[in-house]
């Protein structure tokens, strides 16, 4: 199989393995967005999927960002998220996107908030928890999630949508669920005071449907559509 059409059956077959999982559920498939994770692999890779009918793309590295961003600045309906980790240094390059999903520090939200608002936008952003506990380093503490809250509330240039996790990867399924439950009831509890946090980022491409299972809003997938990374 040519590249393009491995790309094409790929995204089928998640796109079908969503539907399937929201509908054991009994959520409707519509509300989750695929963010297709084109980290390392080329823009070509990416065209071929927004061939394919997909939208939403997902980076971790703000110069391949940059650089992929410039080759496609062509297809004007393709929605860039950046999933990676962020420095402040790097928000001037990642204000603009769809969605910004790792947020765990004030200085971050500081710099990404001010940069937002000197080019005169408002920034979508979530909050990286840490669910994982002391194996996962990446993202807020729980204990320290309402201060950041109240950081991103006083910039003007943000607006916090939700909440995004990257649980270590466990064989045991259930306790795989119990990482995406935990980042759900934090939402629960910030979405009471302000309805606008309703978004759940969490599931890659071995775990998924089971973040789906959770209410995951958006799943990022990568090795799943565009194969192993080098
Ligand atoms: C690389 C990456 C993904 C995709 O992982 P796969 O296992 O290839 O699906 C999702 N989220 C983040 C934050 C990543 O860095």
């Amino acid at each position: 199989m040519d590249r393009v059409s491995e790309i094409r059956a790929n995204l089928s077959a998640v796109r079908a393995h969503i539907e399937a999982a929201a509908r054991a559920c009994g959520r409707d498939p519509a509300e989750i967005t695929l963010v297709a994770v084109s980290k390392t692999k080329p823009p070509e890779d990416v065209r071929a999927a927004y061939e394919a009918g997909q939208r939403d793309f997902g980076e971790n590295y703000a110069q391949e960002y940059a650089q992929k961003r410039a080759a496609l600045a062509d297809l004007a309906d393709l929605r860039w998220h950046f999933i990676g980790a962020l420095q402040s240094n790097k928000a001037k390059v990642v204000a603009g996107c769809a969605l910004v999903h790792a947020v765990d520090r004030a200085s971050v939200a500081e710099a990404l908030g001010k940069r937002a608002a000197a080019i005169g936008m408002v920034q979508e952003i979530l909050v990286e928890l840490n669910v994982g506990g002391e194996s996962s380093k990446a993202g807020v503490e729980p204990g320290a999630l309402v201060p950041l809250v109240s950081a991103i509330a006083a910039q003007p240039g943000l607006r916090l949508r939700g909440l995004m996790c990257i649980p270590p990867p466990i064989a045991d399924d259930e306790a795989q669920r119990g990482f995406f439950r935990r980042l759900r009831e934090a939402r629960d509890v910030l979405r009471a005071r302000d309805a606008a946090v309703e978004l759940l980022s969490m599931g890659m491409s071995d775990d998924y449907r089971l973040a789906i299972a959770e209410g995951a809003t958006h799943v990022r997938v990568g090795t799943a559509i565009f194969g192993a990374r080098g």
